[in-house]
């Protein structure tokens, strides 16, 4: 038995209770008469989901499809939390390693990079929208590198790279071979961010998550997918709280 089978036979002999416990807050599940799919928000006051779903849905099928939902999940949290925005003297790491917004007035406007300082100057009015920019355009680089990379290794192209802050999404890939990655992995330690940068790259050959998919997906990345997908949920919410408030 491959581990991918055992996996699956392990996950559906999982509890509700287990289920429940893979949520990060409480949810709350009401089966409704009229309603036709699964819809699920977070309500802030609270601090729960509030799930609502067709009046047969199980409440185990509802947990596993919440559970599915955790991208989304997370970034609804992080949203909720107040953001750390970039002010001369905080620190936030770049590729994992923390870095100190060291800015003077008098220094060039454009942000650099000395070991582990960040050298910005200009009015500190427009100083977060430069830091972003500054790191949009790094993480871009960065990245379209690593496509370039992957991709010749899968043996295909793709057919553009852009950097964006979608949301929920660490990454996604268009069927036309487009690549969309959240500029905020150039926060993430480089294994972090080498683990999307590859799971989008194989899907230029496998649009699905299937054997196939998870094969490319260990051949280019190498050791260290599970590792990377579980540092990347530890991570992920202070992500997306940089630069923000
Ligand atoms: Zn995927």
């Amino acid at each position: 038995m491959t581990p991918g089978n055992s996996n699956i036979i392990w996950s559906s002999a999982r509890s509700e209770a287990a289920l429940e416990a893979g949520l990060p807050v409480p949810i709350e599940i009401r089966p409704m008469r009229n309603s036709r799919r699964l819809r699920l928000r977070f309500d802030d006051a609270s601090g729960t989901l509030k799930l609502t779903c067709p009046w047969r849905t199980s409440r185990r099928a509802a947990l596993k499809w919440a559970l599915d939902q955790r991208d989304w999940i997370d970034a609804q949290l992080a949203r909720s939390e107040p953001g750390e925005p970039f002010m001369p003297e905080a620190t936030f790491p770049v590729e994992g390693r923390d870095v100190r917004i060291a800015w003077s007035e008098k220094s060039p406007r454009t942000p650099r990079l000395e070991g582990s300082e960040l050298v910005c100057g200009g009015p500190q009015a427009g100083l977060q929208r430069r830091i972003q920019l500054f790191l949009k355009r790094l993480a871009l680089e960065v990245m379209s590198r690593e496509v370039a990379e992957f991709a010749a290794l899968a043996g295909v192209s793709a057919r553009q790279v852009s950097v964006g802050d979608a949301g929920s999404r660490w990454g996604s890939c268009s069927s036309a071979g487009r690549i969309r990655l959240s500029w905020r992995l150039i926060l993430a330690p480089a294994h972090v961010r080498r683990y999307v940068v590859a799971h989008e790259v194989a899907h230029l050959v496998h649009l699905n998550h299937g054997r196939d998919f998870k094969a490319l997906e260990a051949r280019l990345l190498g050791p260290g997918v599970a590792e990377a997908k579980a540092a990347l949920r530890r991570v992920g919410p202070r992500l997306r709280r940089i630069g923000r408030g």
